[in-house]
């Protein structure tokens, strides 16, 4: 009950100024301190969204556009879900209806969307760095929900905040990045993340899976699951991003889920209570065998999408909160 009551309003307890950053694009770059922030605030929603009675004023008369130049099931809805419980008005766009089909670029886009005054964009892309130029051209806030394979913050930080409350911390846990790192900005956010907060990573793919130089970002490099998850406290495993993949990159999805899929027999390696979580679209029996996905007891998949929901209320909140700080300051 306590948690609900200073979930209801920033009463001092979250220092706001600790994120001083008008946009979320990226989780490269953000101290700790920053970090922390996010994560602890979005833990004061978790059990408020649990509650039927979940609706908060706090962002009443604040205006979120959600814009998908990408498709997206749960991020998309999370977002709007994340404004909604807070009182925004929340608006969506995706491409198919908007007129960059009629060749408008995404800054013209981008630049008559400001024109009605939103206070906070929520951007996805499908090319890195997309979203950063949009947000140089706009006067709103900007959240990045997906450029290309950069980077994917929300992704991260509600990662962080499944791993931080099933194991009551990050700093100094092994974890394990499966699968597709080449394609994906999940694992691009989370290393960061990971490291900026105490843990080990390791990301464990086939060499045609794995960037060039990927040790720079301080992670250890493995091609055999075996060897990589020894010992490991937490499992992450990612899909094959297709839709990015121009030629071949493995043989054939059996033996990639030969040698690359998440089952119990692979698990063995990682220690007796290893957290296993995926970012979601799965796909069951290529990346993860579906008994592993759904093991209650050690999958966090599920858990992972309720935390999606309380992180981006907390981001869109403190965005706003320092927009506001901004405009009294003028
Ligand atoms: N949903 C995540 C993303 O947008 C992961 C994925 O699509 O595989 O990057």
């Amino acid at each position: 009950m306590l948690g609900v009551l200073s979930a209801l309003m920033n009463d001092g307890a979250f220092d706001f100024s600790a994120y001083p950053h008008r946009h979320l694009l990226g989780i490269e770059g953000l101290s700790p301190v920053a970090i922390s922030l996010l994560l602890d605030r979005a833990d004061s929603f978790v059990e408020l969204n649990r509650r039927h009675d979940n609706k908060l004023a706090t962002l009443s008369g604040r205006t979120v556009m959600n814009l998908f130049f990408e498709d997206s099931t749960r991020t998309r809805t999370s977002f709007e879900l994340a404004g909604k419980r807070l009182s925004a008005d929340v608006i969506n766009m995706s491409v198919s209806t908007s007129s960059i089909k009629k060749g408008e670029t995404v800054v013209d886009t981008a630049m008559t969307l400001n024109a009605m005054h939103p206070d906070v964009l929520v951007v996805r892309h499908n090319d890195a760095g997309a979203v950063k130029l949009l947000a140089e051209k706009v006067n709103c806030a900007v959240i990045n929900a997906g450029d290309g394979r950069h980077e994917h913050p929300t992704q991260a930080l509600l990662d962080a905040l499944t791993i931080r409350r099933r194991k009551g911390k990050i700093q100094g846990l092994q974890v394990a990045i499966c699968g597709d790192i080449l394609h994906s900005r999940v694992a691009r956010s989370n290393i960061h993340l990971l490291n900026a907060m105490g843990a080990r990573v390791r990301v464990i793919a086939p060499k045609t899976l794995i960037p060039a130089g990927i040790e720079r970002l301080g992670v250890e490099v493995f091609h055999e699951m075996g060897a990589g998850l020894k010992d490991c406290d937490i499992v992450m495993m990612l899909r094959l991003q297709t839709e990015r993949m121009k030629g071949n990159f493995f043989p054939s999805v059996r033996e990639y889920f030969h040698f690359f899929g998440l089952d119990y027999a692979k698990l063995e390696n990682a220690k007796p209570d290893a957290l296993i979580m995926h970012p979601g679209p799965m796909n069951r029996g290529v990346e993860i065998a579906s008994d592993v996905a759904d093991d209650i007891g050690r999958s966090a998949i599920r858990e992972q999408v309720e935390m999606g929901v309380a992180v981006r209320m907390a981001c869109l909140e403190v965005l706003c909160a320092n927009l506001s700080a901004e405009g009294s300051s003028q």
